[in-house]
C-alpha cells in the first residue's frame, strides 16, 4: 500500500473518474455494453481515514453509501449472483454485490460493525498466507485479520473468499505453481474455517494481465465456484463465471459518485482496463512490495 498521491495526480483521478461517471450513457454504446438486467460487483479494499490514498474509503463514506444501498435494497449476495448467473432467479436490476479485497485488520474494526448494521450482504477475499493466528501487540494498521476474526466475519453473515496463497500475480508465475497455491489458499480456508469458507475467488490485482486460461485452469481444478477480476463492466446472464468483473469504489468520492458507479456509470472504463494493464503490470514490477490491488 504506497503513500497517498500528490494532489495533482489526485485530482487528475477524481476528475477522470467523475468525467467517465459522467459521460457512462454515452460511453457504454461505445464499449457495446451489456442491455437488459445486468448486476455490479463492487470491489473494496480498506476503511479507512487516509489522505488522498485511493484504495481507503473513509468510515463515514462508506457507512453513507451502506446506508444507501440498505434503503434501495439493491445489496445481494455472492449466493445469488451465482444462481442467477447459472440459471436462477433475477435479482432486482441494479443490484450489487459488495466484495473486499486483501483482509487488512480494518475490515474487522471498521468496516464489519457497518455492514451488520446495514444487514448487508458481502465477500472478504482474504491472500491466505497474510491471516494471523493472533496479532502483535504492536502491530500496526498495515496488519491482515487473524482467524479468530474471520470466524466473527463469517459468524457475521460476511463470506470468506480466497485472494490467493500471498498475492502474487498468478498469470506471472508457472502453472503447475499457480495451482498449487490457489489448491493450498482454498485447503487452508475450509480446514480453518469449514466448508462455508473458499468458495469464490478473487485474482490478485485482477487486471487483464492477471489471470489467463492456465488460471482459471487452476481456479477450476480447486473446486472454486466464481472467480472475480479487477475489470469494470456489468454481470449480465450468461456471463463467464470465472471472469466476473467489478467497480472499484475510491476514496474521497460523495454519495453522488457512488450512486453512479451503482447505476454503471464505470462500466465504460472497461476500455482503459483493457488498455491500460501493460502500464499497470510494468509499474507494479518496478515498485515490487506488498499488495497493492
Ligand atoms: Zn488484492
Amino acid at each position: 500500500m504506497g503513500p497517498g498521491l500528490t494532489a495533482s495526480r489526485w485530482a487528475i483521478k477524481k476528475g477522470t473518474r467523475a468525467a467517465v461517471a459522467l459521460a457512462s450513457p454515452w460511453l457504454s454504446r461505445l464499449a457495446g455494453a451489456a442491455r437488459g438486467p445486468v448486476v455490479r460487483v463492487l470491489v473494496y479494499h480498506r476503511v479507512r481515514e487516509a489522505r488522498r490514498e485511493p484504495f481507503s474509503v473513509a468510515p463515514a463514506d462508506f457507512d453513507a453509501q451502506m446506508e444507501w444501498l440498505e434503503r434501495e435494497r439493491l445489496a445481494i449476495s455472492a449466493d445469488q449472483v451465482a444462481a442467477w448467473i447459472d440459471g436462477g432467479p433475477a435479482p432486482r436490476p441494479g443490484s450489487v454485490l459488495v466484495t473486499f479485497d486483501d483482509g487488512y485488520r480494518d475490515f474487522h474494526a471498521k468496516a464489519l460493525p457497518i455492514l451488520r448494521r446495514r444487514r448487508i450482504p458481502a465477500v472478504l477475499f482474504v491472500s491466505v498466507a497474510e491471516v494471523r493466528d493472533r496479532r502483535a501487540t504492536d502491530a500496526g494498521e498495515e496488519s491482515h485479520v487473524t482467524w479468530d476474526e474471520l470466524r466473527e466475519v463469517l459468524d457475521a453473515g460476511v463470506d470468506v473468499g480466497s485472494h490467493g496463497w500471498d498475492h502474487v500475480s498468478l498469470a506471472r508465475i508457472p502453472a503447475d505453481e499457480a495451482r498449487r497455491q490457489v489448491a493450498r489458499a482454498r485447503e487452508t480456508l475450509r480446514e480453518r474455517l469449514g466448508d462455508a469458507a473458499g468458495r469464490d475467488f478473487a485474482y490478485p490485482y485482477g487486471t487483464g494481465g492477471d489471470f489467463d486460461d492456465a488460471t482459471r485452469e487452476a481456479i477450476a481444478a480447486a473446486g472454486h465456484r466464481c472467480a472475480f477480476t479487477a475489470v469494470h463492466g456489468a454481470v449480465a446472464p450468461g456471463a463467464d463465471p470465472l471472469e466476473l468483473p467489478r467497480d472499484k469504489v475510491e476514496g474521497g468520492e460523495g454519495l453522488g459518485m457512488f450512486r453512479r458507479i451503482v447505476e454503471g456509470g464505470l462500466d465504460a472504463w472497461a476500455v482503459v482496463d483493457r488498455g491500460l494493464w501493460r502500464l499497470q503490470a510494468e509499474r507494479r514490477v518496478r515498485t515490487a512490495g506488498g499488495p497493492v490491488a
